[in-house]
């Protein structure tokens, strides 16, 4: 397989490597694993492309199974349905990086597992992650790895006192970690946090948090979004803002680092990228995420192809689609009880997209709300 050049931005077109591989036929079937939202837009985007969608999710409530006929819902180590789900697709696909390194064994030695299953096992865990990341020579915050409390106390001292304690395994929006400004308290988190071993990450004091959504085709090429701009709040995405207030230089700086990264795992499909953007204009890679990514939703109010198409596309081996971004936007998430704001404060100019969850919970993203305006020129 040929690499493209750095920076080279693929257009939408076949490459010469991407029409050789087997593309998908109008028809087929994409085996998504994980039936929450992402799954469901994964599903909308493939069916609108002329696509099947097979949803596989332990969970008979998925919002996913609202937008497809065509479900298992069994237990992720489940080998009997997993063999039988594997049958009835022509590709696999995931929308979370949780997949059980077992399943994700048993569908790939079946059908084409994209991305492949180094992107999940590097990115399930976060000191594999960032010893990847580092050994790429891309920037990642200063930690070290605690596997007994007996640890902390060099590492804190290393850091410079205090840090973000995390949970290697399993932690999402803001779940996993807590913040520690003493041996006292790193001992208490270090007994409240499951599952071990932990990392003890520095505090990085970042001016802001942007991201990069970035696809890569089956032949190689690849097309970057503009980076987000992301508001957290307690540890969930809030808001997504775009074009993200920071200089081309500092943009073109984390899109190289995306772009390496989706090379450097000969990765298939959209990878989300998160960074920590300092003062003087540098970038951190906090994580990355094998998946869409929810930093990515307003690509599919704004941008001639999506997150969702677009990784539609390279899971079929379809050349990629153009991610020009045609207007500002800003995507808030509604979270709870705020999925009230479709459809009481839609006004022109607002897209919403509610997720079909049936119930409303502290924290649990039940929908976004894109507001679209005219795109500002650059200076
Ligand atoms: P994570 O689950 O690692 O993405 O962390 C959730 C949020 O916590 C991030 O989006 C940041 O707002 C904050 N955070 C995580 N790690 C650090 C760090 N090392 N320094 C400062 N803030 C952090």
């Amino acid at each position: 397989m040929t690499e493209p050049a750095p920076g080279k931005v693929a257009a939408g077109f076949p490459s010469g490597a991407a029409s050789e591989l087997a593309a998908l036929k109008l028809g087929a079937t994409i085996g998504i694993l994980g039936g929450g939202q992402l799954g469901r837009m994964l599903s909308l985007a493939a069916s609108r492309l002329g696509f099947k969608t097979h949803i596989y999710c332990p969970d008979k409530d998925s919002p996913a199974f609202e937008v497809t006929l065509h479900r298992t819902i069994a237990a992720y180590d489940d080998r009997a349905a997993l063999e039988k789900f594997a049958a009835l697709v022509d590709v696999v696909t995931y929308e979370f990086e949780n997949v059980p390194a077992g399943t994700a064994e048993i569908l790939a030695s079946l059908k084409p597992l994209r991305p492949g299953a180094n992107a999940l096992a590097i990115s399930q865990d976060r000191l594999a992650e960032k010893t990847f990341i580092g050994n790429l020579g891309i920037p990642v915050a200063p930690h070290r790895p605690i596997h007994a409390p007996g640890d902390l106390a060099a590492a804190l001292a290393d850091l410079g006192g205090a840090g973000i304690l995390k949970t290697t395994r399993l932690g999402y929006d803001g779940k996993g970690q807590r913040r520690v400004t003493s041996l006292t308290e790193a001992e208490q988190a270090f007994a409240d946090l499951r599952p071990h071993p932990l990392v003890l990450e520095a505090l990085v004091p970042f001016e802001r948090e942007i991201s990069i959504v970035i696809a890569r085709g089956l032949g190689g090429d690849f097309a970057p979004f503009d980076a987000a701009e992301n508001v957290h709040r307690d540890g969930i995405l809030a808001t997504s803002t775009v074009p993200a207030a920071i200089s081309d230089a500092t943009a073109e700086l984390a899109r190289g680092y995306a772009i390496n990264l989706t090379i450097a795992l000969d990765y298939v499909g959209v990878l989300g990228v998160e960074f920590f953007a300092l003062a003087d204009g540098s970038v951190i890679v906090n994580e990355i995420a094998p998946r869409v990514h929810n930093s990515g939703h307003w690509t599919e109010a704004v941008c001639i192809t999506d997150q969702f198409e677009q990784h539609i596309r390279a899971v079929a081996g379809w050349p990629l689609g153009d991610p020009t971004r045609l207007a500002d936007v800003v995507m808030e998430n509604l979270i709870g009880d705020r999925i009230g704001a479709i459809p009481s404060e839609l006004e022109p100019g607002i897209r919403p997209h509610a997720y079909g969850k049936a119930e409303s919970r502290p924290g649990r993203k039940m929908g976004h709300i894109t507001y679209v305006a005219p795109k500002t020129p650059r200076k």
